[in-house]
């Protein structure tokens, strides 16, 4: 039985990209996981059973299964033929595959958008207009004192973000006494275990040394009790993350622009006189602005719950703005805590090729970017496109009823592993390798770092990646169009 570990592989879940996890292949078949989270593992043991492995065209209102040649030339046909097509997707595979993506759309002349649109697209507009005092994970891991989540659940929605970059970790400049403690926890058992071995072998009964025996309970090391890292919450719940946080805040839902000016209020020394806002007593917020003023480097990581809520990019131009403020008295850092494993990339990749993040026209023949109107759900709403192209995105379980509704009355191309609701209404089905198992690529983690993703599974056979799919269609479509 060949059974292989392949190490330092990158996990293809969430933005915070692990690239420490290890996937045990026992003939061809993942069979074991370390390093990873529980929404990790998942996908690495499953990803080989949970899969489409025919391409397939609607015949007579049923999918049914075709060749990879006559799958590519109906999608092709589909999309030459189509006025204004919509190319949807793109977070959830590698940067070369958006980059093939983003050539097509400009043949096509159609409006190309990423899942960036319905998440963090406010938070990117917002850094567009006053710019982001941006950092590396690996720098808050071995700085930041002191770091605040806003609107985000990390233990839930990215479960390592904590433990690798954040409030848990272990940093050169910013130890963890919960870590060293366990080190040195470790350490004292092995040298008990080796007094104990060596003893009876090589000394005499007589010479054998005291081993004191491990106490039931031990005592935690009094440093753990010492202030080291210090972790904010402000959310409209008590999440898991917050209850492990020295301060959590709970702002009222849809107040969360006006918690941040009376923070930067506070900040720069200015009365609050009331006794709360949104929620939070005025004491608090003296006392929060306090702790941030006083770090030596802090950093605010902000989820949708800040930049999808009331107020949206306005929210974020002022939390932008407060960790401005705060820079005036030590180091301040702000970062949006990105989903998708590459949606990060989907905007470099967009930004580098075309000057534009997500919501890109090409029907003028040169990128246009007007998000509101040129975004997916509003050429969807609108009723503008008259074909879709998704690849590796499954928008029928998360646009709005009456996108949706536009997007089964339009012949629809989807290329993606798995089956999905979109797969289940779609026209032309072709499956896909899976980028970071079955498919080697690039995704850029939320901080901007590219990493490499590792081919750790051959594919089923005939099961190309996305970028040759993608390859082969822009290759009919050319030639159909010439
Ligand atoms: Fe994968 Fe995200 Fe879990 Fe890391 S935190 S193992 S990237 S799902």
């Amino acid at each position: 039985m060949a059974r292989e570990v392949v190490k330092a592989v990158t996990c293809p879940v969430c933005g915070t990209l692990c690239d420490d996890i290890e996937v045990v292949v026992e003939d061809g078949r993942i069979v074991d996981i370390r390093n990873a989270c529980a929404m990790g593992a998942a996908k690495f043991l499953h990803a080989q059973e949970h899969r489409l492995k025919s391409p397939m065209i609607r015949k007579d209102g049923e999918l049914v299964p075709v060749s990879l040649e006559e799958a590519i030339r109906e999608a092709a046909r589909i999309l030459a033929n189509a006025e204004y097509p919509l190319l949807y997707g793109w977070s959830s595979t590698c940067c070369e595959a958006t980059r093939v993506g983003l050539e097509l759309a400009e043949e096509l002349g159609g409006v190309i958008d990423n899942t960036a649109t319905i998440c963090h697209g406010p938070s990117i507009l917002a850094i567009q207009d006053v710019g982001l005092s941006g950092f590396t994970l690996g720098q808050i891991r071995h700085r930041a004192d002191l770091i605040i989540y806003w609107g985000s659940n990390p233990w839930d929605a990215h479960p390592r973000h904590l433990e690798r970059y954040s409030a848990f970790t272990e940093g050169r400049w910013q130890p963890s006494m919960w870590r060293r403690a366990v080190v040195r926890l470790k350490a004292m058992q092995a040298r008990r275990r080796a007094q104990r071995a060596r003893g009876p072998v090589f000394l005499a009964k007589e010479e054998m040394p005291e081993v004191p025996p491990i106490p039931d309970g031990i005592e935690p090391p009094e440093e753990l009790f010492r202030e080291t890292r210090r972790l904010i919450v402000i959310d409209v719940r008590r999440t898991p993350t917050a209850e492990r946080a020295d301060y959590f805040l709970r702002v009222r839902p849809g107040e969360d622009f006006e918690l941040a000016q009376a923070l930067r209020m506070a900040v720069k020394g200015e009365e609050l006189d009331v006794p709360e806002v949104a929620g939070v007593p005025t004491d608090l917020i003296y006392e929060v602005a306090d702790v941030m003023m006083s770090c030596r480097c802090g950093v605010l990581f902000f989820g949708l719950g800040l930049t999808m809520t009331r107020g949206k990019l306005r929210n974020i131009e002022v939390a932008i703005s407060l960790v401005r403020d705060l820079n005036a008295y030590t180091k301040f850092y702000i970062l949006p805590m990105r989903g998708h494993f590459n949606v990060t990339g989907a905007n470099v990749v967009f930004t580098w090729t075309t000057g534009y993040p997500f919501a890109v026209d090409f029907s003028h023949g040169y990128p246009r970017y007007n998000p509101g109107e040129t975004s997916a759900v509003d050429v969807l709403l609108r009723g503008d496109v008259d074909a879709a192209l998704v690849v590796a995105s499954d928008p029928v379980a998360h646009f709005p009823r009456k996108a949706v509704e536009h997007l089964a009355s339009i012949p629809l191309v989807v290329l993606d592993p798995a089956p999905t609701p979109t797969t289940a209404l779609a026209d032309v089905v072709i499956p896909t390798a899976w980028v970071g198992i079955e498919a080697a690529g690039t995704a850029y983690r939320m901080d901007h770092v590219p990493l490499p993703l590792k081919k750790v599974v051959e594919p089923p056979p005939g099961v190309l990646p996305d970028e040759e799919v993608l390859r082969l269609l822009l290759e009919e479509v050319r030639r159909l169009r010439s």
